[in-house]
This record gives C-alpha cells, structure tokens and sequence, in this order.
C-alpha cells in the first residue's frame, strides 16, 4: 500500500525533522539511520531517523559525513545512507503560481509548522508567489528571501473586496473603508472600488440594511452604487463623492425585484423606500437625502435624481 508508507514516512518526518525551507535536502535510505553530534561514530548518537526521511543538508560533507538540521540543532549523518532529492519533502510546483492571500493578516514563517519563527506576515489580497509544498504549507516568495504560509489562507483568485465589518479590513491612507459586495441586506450594483467610505458612513449603512431586512424580510436588498474611491478624490460621474460621505442608493422596488426603477414606474415602491429614508435618518445623521418623489420625506428633490436617491452624511 503505497500512499500508507508514503503517509507515514512523511509523518515520521513531520514529527521528527523539521525540514527548513532553505539548503539542500537528503533522504535517508537505511532502514534506520543515527544521526549525531558530530561527523564520526565517536560522537554521541542524538537520536535515529527512518528510511524516506528527508534531512535538510546543511554543507557540503566532511569526508563521508553530512551535516543535517535535525530536532532544531545542527547534526551528522553518515553520508552512505543518504541520497539527495530535488527538494526537501515538498512538492515543487512545475511553474511558479499566484495566489492571493484571503486571510486578513497571514503570518509567514521560516519553516512549514507553527512551531517555525514567525518572520512576517502578509495582508489580505497579497499576490504571492507559490514556489513548493510541503503538507498543508505553501513556500512563497517574498521580497527578500522566501518563507512558509498556511495553505488554507491561500487562494488562486483574488478575494473580493474586504469586509468591513472584520478588523481585517485595510483602511485607506485617508481612512475610508470598503463596502463589501454583498452583506445582509445589501448588495453593491457598481464596482467595489468606488465603495469606500468613512467607517461611521459605512457601518451606518450596513445598520440600515440589516434593519431593513429585519423588519422587511421578504423585500429586496438595498442597493448600493457609488460612494467614493479608496483615498476620495474626484469621481467619474459626480461632482460629489469625493469625502467618503455621499452614497448612491437604488429606489425599492414593489415586485420582489432588485434592479433599476424609476418614481414614474409603476414597480416602485414608495413604502418601502420610505422606510429606507426614515430608517438612514435614525442611523445617521443625514444632512439631506437628494431624491425627486415629492411624497416622501427627508428627501430633497434634486436634478436627475429619479432613479437613485444620493445620501450626503455630516
Ligand atoms: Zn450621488
């Protein structure tokens, strides 16, 4: 049974050979190997290793011996029983691959266990460089060097924008924070990159839209569009929508549906966005609500503002 004796020699190596992410790497090819303080039988045997261990070959060898990384401390073995593989235990990937870190921040370590020091960390969203495997730990390339990541913070596409309400979520040098997607009862109609905002205006949101949804289970979400760039600025589109405090917003819909609507349909939903209004100006305070239905309050009519209604915060 192949992949059983392969299992277990890769657990005997977990267990007892931390192998690092730099040097050579040997395998053990005797049935049992000692591995010892210095390069001759007349040092003290500091332990053994099985046959399909890999070693860290730390040099070249001192007559027939090698020096390994063994248990964190440096050692010898007898160079006859060991043979030199590509890498350590890791699989070499056959191309270098991207993947993008998903964790908020992903700790890197020299060596692929926890037990490894920690040497830095990345930030969600960080294009990373998969150089080999070993177990569930990923090889990455960093700036300088390289070092070991958890497999399961790693993912082959880009993780959508962050989420807002994680602490995980990467302010923008002005502060603003970004808006994500999707959440409860919210979806964003427009790119996540014209989503950000200050982090009162966007939590504020995030109020209004579960306690929407809470109260009006069955009806649409709140539609999100622009609020403003990751660092403000000017925006395609507006005169506005430069401080993290403006936001587009879509008129409710009477039909269950979620799409664009104007006050001149008959699908539009006067109540249901009424409650919207009443529920942004209980959460925030609002310094006017820019919106051309007459018949709903809290708003201001304003020009071409029949199909979204525009949220100005102090
Ligand atoms: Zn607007």
């Amino acid at each position: 049974m192949r992949p059983r004796t392969n299992k277990l020699v890769t657990l005997v190596a977990a267990i007892f050979i931390p192998v690092m992410a730099w040097g050579g790497s040997s395998e053990v090819t005797a049935s049992r190997l000692n591995v010892r303080s210095g390069p001759s039988t007349g040092y003290r045997v500091l332990g053994s290793v099985a046959r399909g261990t890999v070693l860290e070959t730390l040099g070249p060898k001192s007559g027939s011996w090698i020096k390994v990384r063994y248990n964190n401390r440096d050692a010898w073995v007898h160079g006859n029983y060991m043979k030199t593989v590509a890498t350590n235990n890791t699989t070499t990937t056959s191309s270098t691959q991207t993947s993008y870190v998903t964790a908020g921040s992903l700790n890197v370590r020299s060596g692929p266990s926890t037990r490894y020091r920690r040497i830095g960390s990345l930030s969600r969203g960080t294009a990373v460089e998969v150089l080999s495997s070993s177990g569930s730990w990923r090889k990455v390339k960093l700036q300088s060097g390289t070092g070991w990541v958890h497999g399961k913070y790693l993912s082959s596409s880009k993780p959508s924008s962050t989420t807002p309400t994680s602490s995980s979520s990467t302010p923008s040098r002005k502060g603003y924070i970004q808006l994500s997607n999707s959440g409860p009862g919210y979806f964003g109609y427009y790119s996540a990159n014209r989503r950000w905002g200050t982090p009162t205006f966007i939590y504020g949101i995030q109020r209004v839209a579960r306690r929407f949804k809470t109260a009006n289970p069955s009806a649409p979400r709140l539609g999100v569009g622009d609020i403003s760039y990751m660092n403000g600025g000017k925006m395609s589109g507006h005169a506005s929508h430069q401080k993290g405090v403006d936001g587009d917003f879509r008129p409710l819909k009477n039909n269950g549906t979620e799409g664009r609507v104007t006050i001149f349909q008959s699908t539009y939903s006067r109540s249901l966005s009424q409650k919207m209004f009443d529920l942004f100006d209980q959460e925030l305070r609002i310094k006017y609500i820019f919106f051309n239905d007459k018949n709903t309050r809290h708003t201001t009519p304003w020009p071409n503002h029949d199909n979204h209604f525009h949220v100005r915060i102090y």
